[in-house]
Formats: structure tokens, C-alpha cells, sequence
């Protein structure tokens, strides 16, 4: 299909809100004409849209009710972005979709036989897939015929090697798909990309957002990453715990008493920094706080950051750049200066300057590990994804040989 000056929707659909980048496509690759979101869905609904030089194109609100749901959303979505995208044909949409279990290694549009196996997938995400789901499904109603292309969070992890994605359990279980996923793969394949022409060696990416994850990198493909089965694994976040010993879940459920929901909520919501602090999960408010919770909270998110990194290392058989990003790891410099405190002995040191100045490279002179800050674009990975698949392109599907070969 012939896409160029065409555009590409992107949707990334959350449980009450609906973000959405609009792209023109340019010489194949995707440029960002307007984004925003609908936030507050079925409560007290607000969208807010902007073009690329920051003019706001819509600032609306309405009562609950008036947006019920993500259909509604869509709806007015269009409606407030439409003088600004009068003349443009969308070609394809974009999901991010939380998970695509073990089937999906690459985007697929979506038809109603994808949309079964992706609904199968949704109690492995609760808190994203059935709303992702939504979206699709309010996308294919505004856009009959419009093809809905499903990009998802796991994909990227799908090259792991079998010893990096299975747990010590009966093999039984790997094969029904018990198995570490990985997740935030988008944000990880565009950051990857974008530094593929820089030769980066064994790299570690540190994705620290309201979710936070980090994954090892080699010749551009997923090596290992810290989030498992869910999203909940591996290091601490804003509201989730990160790594816990299984056997604190079977104390409490048991010996305490508390029900599967309540330790559930415990883990996805009362947890991470705003569990630990009770004051917030926003790292802003936490360093502004004098609460020596808060500052217990930090200190914790930082060693648990740092283990990881050196964890991941490991797994590679050493590091050569380590590359920060999201709303945390781009902002939060004096998190980043004391994740990276102590690790020195990998060749890891910050220039106190650099890092202030949040980067773009922040290792100090002559140190042997390259440390960058680097923005990422999972809705640009998207549009990317969506254009190749239109133009027949098919993307390098991720998984490598010998992921399912087992314990050979
Ligand atoms: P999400 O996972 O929801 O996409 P983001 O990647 O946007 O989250 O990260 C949001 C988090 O980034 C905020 O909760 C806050 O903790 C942190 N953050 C954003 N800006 C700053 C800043 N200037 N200083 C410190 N932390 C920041």
C-alpha cells in the first residue's frame, strides 16, 4: 500500500484514559503531527490536544456521563482534533497492547481471530489488556475497514535465550506459558534502534516511568529483562512492589487471611513508592518531601535500580553503555546519581555536571562505560510498526533461535 503523506493513528488505551499521537508519513517513517489524551473516562472526562510546536488544538471538559466509555472517547476525540487533520486519510491504527503472550512476536492487524487470542491474554495483565482491548475495539468502530495493527509490550523479549525466561518449576508449566514475558518492549526496541548506529556494545536500558523495568540489549535484541510473568516484577515502581518472595504471598493469604483480590490490590496498587512512603508515587513530591519515609522509599528504589543493572551486566558478561530513560530516568538526576553510586567497579562514573544538565551523555571523562539519557517513543515504535506493516515490510520478527529449545 502506498502510505507516504498519509497518517497513522496511534492509540495507547488505559483503564479511564485515552492517549493518542497523530503522524504524517514522510519518506516511510513516521513524523508527529498533533498528540494528547482523554483522560478521566466515565468520571469527569478532559481531553487536551496539541500540535507539534506545543499549540493547543483542544482543552475540553464534559459531565461523567456525556463520555461513558472508550467508544464515546474516540468519538471526541476525533470530533476535537478534526479541523486540524481535515485533509488527511488515516491508513492504520496502532495499538499498544500490553501483552501478546507467546503466539505474537511481531505487530498483527487485528481480526476477529487475533482479537479472541489477545482476549485470552487478559487475566496476565489485568490492569492493561482488557483496556488495550478496548481501544481496539472503539477504533474499529470509528474506522471500519481501517486496518488495527496490535504492537505489543512482550514482543521485544521474545529473542531471550530459554534459561532467561523460565522459572525453576516442572517444565509442564513453561509450555502452558508460565514463563517470564518481559514487558515495555516498545520503549526498549525504539531505544535500541535509535542507537544502532553507535556501536553500543552490551547495553543496559534503565525504562524508570510510573512503571519501571530494565532490560539488557545486544546486537539490538533483548537479552534479559527484569519484568517476569507480569508487569510486577523486578524492581519497585510507583504503586507496584517489584521482586517479592513468593513465599510472603503464601504467609498472607494463608496465615493472614487476606483473599487473592486483596493481595492483589496490595501488590499492583498499595505498593512501590507510594506503599513504602504513603506519601506518593511521584519521585517530584518524594524529594520535595522532608518524610523520612520518603526519603527510605527513594533510597530503596535506588538500590533495587542499581542491583539490577549489575544483575543484568551479568548476564551479559559486562557492560559498555547504560542508557536511562522515561519520566524518571530523563528527569530524576539525583535518582540517577545515586543509582549509580558504587558502581564504579563496572566502569560506571557520572560527570556531576552532565547529569545535572540531564545529558544527552552523562559518564564522566575517561570513564569506560558510556552513560546516556535518552528519551523514548513507544508511540513513534507504534507508527513505525504500522507504516512497515502497510508497506508490506514486514518487520524482523524478535525471537531468535533456540527459545524453545529448551534445557537442551
Ligand atoms: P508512565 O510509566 O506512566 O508513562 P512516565 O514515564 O511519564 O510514567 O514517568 C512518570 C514519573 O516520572 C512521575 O511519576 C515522576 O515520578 C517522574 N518524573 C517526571 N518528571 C520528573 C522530574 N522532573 N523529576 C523527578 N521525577 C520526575
Amino acid at each position: 500500500m502506498n502510505v507516504e503523506g498519509k497518517a497513522v493513528l496511534v492509540l495507547n488505551a488505559g483503564s479511564s484514559s485515552i492517549k493518542f499521537e497523530l503522524f504524517e508519513v514522510v519518506e516511510g517513517e513516521p513524523e508527529t503531527r498533533l498528540d494528547g489524551q482523554m483522560e478521566g473516562i466515565g468520571a469527569s472526562p478532559h481531553l487536551f490536544a496539541r500540535d507539534r510546536r506545543r499549540v493547543v488544538l483542544a482543552d475540553q471538559r464534559w459531565a461523567g456521563p456525556d463520555v461513558a466509555d472508550h467508544v464515546a472517547a474516540l468519538a471526541r476525540i476525533m470530533e476535537g482534533i478534526e479541523p486540524a487533520i481535515a485533509n488527511r486519510v488515516i491508513v492504520g491504527i496502532g495499538h499498544r497492547v500490553v501483552h501478546g503472550g507467546t503466539e505474537f512476536t511481531a505487530p498483527v492487524v487485528v481480526d476477529a481471530s487475533v482479537a479472541r487470542k489477545l482476549d485470552a491474554l487478559r487475566d496476565l495483565a489485568p490492569l492493561h489488556q482488557p483496556h488495550n482491548l478496548a481501544g481496539i475495539e472503539a477504533a474499529r468502530r470509528r474506522f471500519p475497514g481501517v486496518p488495527q495493527v496490535a504492537c505489543f509490550d512482550t514482543a521485544f523479549h521474545r529473542s531471550h535465550a530459554w534459561e532467561a525466561d523460565t522459572f525453576a518449576l516442572p517444565p509442564e508449566f513453561y509450555g502452558r506459558g508460565i514463563r517470564r514475558y518481559g514487558f515495555h518492549g516498545l520503549s526498549y526496541e525504539y531505544i535500541a534502534a535509535s542507537l544502532a548506529g553507535e556501536d553500543p556494545g552490551r547495553t543496559v536500558v534503565a525504562h524508570l516511568g510510573n512503571g519501571s523495568s530494565l532490560c539488557a540489549i545486544r546486537d539490538g535484541r533483548s537479552v534479559d529483562s527484569t519484568m517476569g510473568f507480569t508487569a510486577l516484577d523486578g524492581v519497585p515502581m510507583g504503586t507496584r512492589c517489584g521482586q517479592i518472595d513468593p513465599g510472603v504471598l503464601l504467609h498472607l493469604m494463608t496465615s493472614e487471611g487476606m483473599s487473592v483480590e486483596e493481595v492483589g490490590q496490595l501488590l499492583y496498587q498499595r505498593s512501590g513508592l507510594r506503599g513504602m512512603s504513603g506519601i506518593s508515587q511521584d519521585v517530584r513530591e518524594l524529594e520535595a518531601s522532608g518524610a523520612p519515609e520518603a526519603a527510605a522509599a527513594l533510597r530503596y528504589y535506588a538500590y533495587r535500580v542499581r542491583r539490577e543493572i549489575g544483575a543484568l551486566a551479568a548476564a551479559m558478561g559486562g557492560i559498555d553503555t547504560l542508557v536511562f530513560t522515561a519520566g524518571i530516568g530523563e528527569n530524576a538526576r539525583d535518582l540517577r546519581a545515586r543509582i549509580c553510586e558504587g558502581l564504579e567497579f563496572l566502569g560506571i562514573r557520572l560527570d556531576p555536571a552532565r547529569n545535572a544538565a540531564n545529558g544527552p551523555e552523562i559518564a564522566a571523562e575517561g570513564a569506560t562505560v558510556r552513560v546516556l539519557v535518552r528519551p523514548t517513543d513507544e508511540e513513534g515504535m507504534i507508527a513505525r510498526h504500522v507504516i512497515h506493516l502497510l508497506q508490506g515490510r514486514m518487520d524482523q520478527p524478535s525471537s531468535g533461535p533456540g527459545r524453545e529449545g529448551g534445557p537442551a
